[in-house]
């Protein structure tokens, strides 16, 4: 066996590297992209719905979450979502969506966080710029005429169509507007950071590669990172690595929170 360095170390100093390279390109960033996935949000306490732990009054999420479903039971499907946004309330942005947030709103510089995650964990941490790529379960949509519904207790539209959840189902495009927006943000930026998500499939995939397409430095911050070469990968999460890479200038990124 080979020896391992002798215990004393932090588990990020190993790291240190990784994340001084990665800081340093942030710094030097002229516009930023930041893409998140579910693993962003879990150190919030947000279920993922994996698993036998996704069941939910005897229903699996893939059943609960289609057009089909709630054209079905829409009764059954909006209580599912209304349970999500209540235990979604009662979590709180962890500190790397904070040093994150901070940082946008402090570095001077152009950034926009596209996130796949609907619980507007970014917003409330005071992200100045999220495109919801999967919308946002903190308002409703009319399914017929797609108008927004900010009244979660209505239940019909003006139009008369059936008001349901605003996020995008299995089976359901991605919103065009957000899209759109998304890839205005990708072909202009120099640095994305890819956090919480493996961004090996649709529509993840194509966004990453399109920002290495371009010459852009892309970084990935996951537990097991394994998106391809020349990406910059660091071992970690969120709440553990963004206070350090995300740093607007106090203590090398080491403030307590
Ligand atoms: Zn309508």
């Amino acid at each position: 066996m080979t020896g391992k360095p002798g215990g004393g170390d932090s588990p990020v100093s190993g790291r240190r590297g990784e994340i001084d390279r990665a800081t340093s390109l942030i710094e030097s960033a002229r516009n930023l992209v930041i893409f998140t996935g579910a693993g962003m949000s879990a150190e919030s306490g947000i279920p993922t719905f994996r698993g036998e732990d996704g069941l939910w009054q005897g229903y699996r999420p893939e059943h609960l979450a289609t057009p089909e479903a709630f054209e079905r039971s829409p009764e059954v499907v909006r209580s599912w979502y209304r349970w999500r946004r209540d235990l979604i309330e009662k979590v709180q942005p962890h500190r790397g969506h904070q040093a994150l947030a901070s940082w946008c709103l402090h570095s001077g510089k152009k950034s926009c966080v596209i996130t796949q995650n609907v619980d507007g964990l970014h917003q409330r941490s005071g992200c100045p710029d999220v495109v919801e790529l999967h919308g946002s379960i903190r308002h409703d949509r009319c399914h017929r005429c797609g108008q927004r519904a900010l009244d979660l207790d209505a239940v019909f539209c003006s139009c008369g169509g059936p008001l349901r959840p605003g996020v995008v189902w299995f089976g359901e495009p991605l919103p065009e507007a957000a899209v759109d927006r998304s890839l205005e943000q990708i072909d202009d930026c120099d640095v994305m950071v890819v956090i919480g998500t493996s961004a090996v499939v649709h529509p993840a995939a194509g966004m990453v590669f399109r920002a290495l397409e371009i010459g852009a430095s892309v970084i990935e911050v996951n537990p097991a990172p394994v998106l391809p070469a020349p990406v910059l990968h660091i071992s970690g999460t969120a709440k553990e690595i963004l206070p350090r890479i995300f740093s607007t200038g106090s203590v090398n990124g080491e403030n307590p929170a």
